[in-house]
């Protein structure tokens, strides 16, 4: 008779991970990703309440983790607050953050309502700011700790009409580049992932809105315009995002820190 293999033990059994934006995209496979690794989970995000508490209950009962579900608005800092004392009341402290929550709007900068620049930093890059601030003190305090931002290759470059995308993105990794000199004594590491296009509801919506003002197929409108930055013609997949941020909560990846790590196909490399 055989005995079944014992499983390898999970990275990350009883650590909390708050993941912001993780209903959908990348956050969600984030979320799966570190919930596999036997993560607790605090999802947030917006959408319809019946499909987030199945998301939430799949995860729980799928990986034996326990996940909770807040509820924040990220464009408020009193929203913030609240949600980050609930995962502290919840799980105590929160071991590793991922800032993922993102918008996006393109218009030339004559046209761009102020309304959108003012959401988009407050959601890409300002909720940052205000999760870190709230997450740091128990980090700190056991000496041990995760951050990670998900920025973009608009990180790192520009595109024509994201001006606020684009400075938010920038802003957002010299945010993590600041946080990482100051807890870098501390056993904390804040470092950003840099995606190129990702298949997700986010890019879903730029493809058809493309498609229609451009009157081109889906098609044309994936291989002439959006990957024709990405050498590799490939959308980059959320598990592989997800698997980055596993391998940078780890103990390998405790000397990598400040560090703003592109996902993008050899997009930057150009
Ligand atoms: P998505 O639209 O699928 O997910 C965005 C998430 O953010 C959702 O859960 C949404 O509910 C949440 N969110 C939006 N506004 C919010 C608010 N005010 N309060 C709370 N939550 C809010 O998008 P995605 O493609 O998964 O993007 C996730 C992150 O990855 C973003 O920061 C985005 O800029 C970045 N990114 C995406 C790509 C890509 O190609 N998809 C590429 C580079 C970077």
């Amino acid at each position: 008779m055989t005995h079944p293999r014992p499983l390898p033990p999970r990275r990350l059994q009883g650590r909390t991970a708050l993941i912001t934006g993780s209903t959908s995209g990348i956050g969600l496979g984030v979320a799966t990703a570190l919930a596999a690794e036997g993560a607790n989970i605090v999802l947030n995000g917006l959408g319809d309440r019946v499909e987030i508490e199945k998301i939430r209950a799949s995860l729980a009962s799928t990986h034996a983790v326990k996940a909770i579900y807040a509820d924040a608005d990220l464009s408020i800092p009193a929203a913030i607050r609240e949600m980050m004392a609930q995962a502290r009341n919840a799980f105590g402290v929160i071991d590793i953050l991922v800032n993922n929550a993102g918008i996006q709007f393109a218009a030339p900068i004559e046209d761009f309502p102020e309304t959108k620049w003012d959401s988009i930093l407050a959601i890409n890059l300002s909720a940052a700011f205000h999760t870190i601030k709230g997450a740091l003190c128990g980090m700190r305090a056991q000496r041990h700790g995760r951050i990670i931002n998900i920025a973009a290759v608009h990180g790192q470059v520009a595109s024509p009409f994201k001006s606020a995308y684009v400075a938010s993105k920038h802003g957002l990794i010299g945010l993590t580049k600041a946080v990482a000199l100051e807890t870098a004594a501390h056993g904390i590491t804040c470092n950003a992932i840099c995606p190129g296009y990702v298949w997700t509801q986010l890019v879903e919506q730029q493809i058809e809105d493309l498609a229609r003002t451009n009157k081109i197929s889906r098609d044309d409108v994936i291989r002439d315009i959006i990957l024709t930055d990405q050498p590799n013609k490939q959308f980059a997949t959320v598990e592989q995002i997800g698997a980055l941020a596993v391998f940078l909560c780890s103990e390998a990846a405790a000397s990598i820190t400040g560090a703003a790590l592109c996902v993008d196909g050899g997009w930057t490399a150009h």
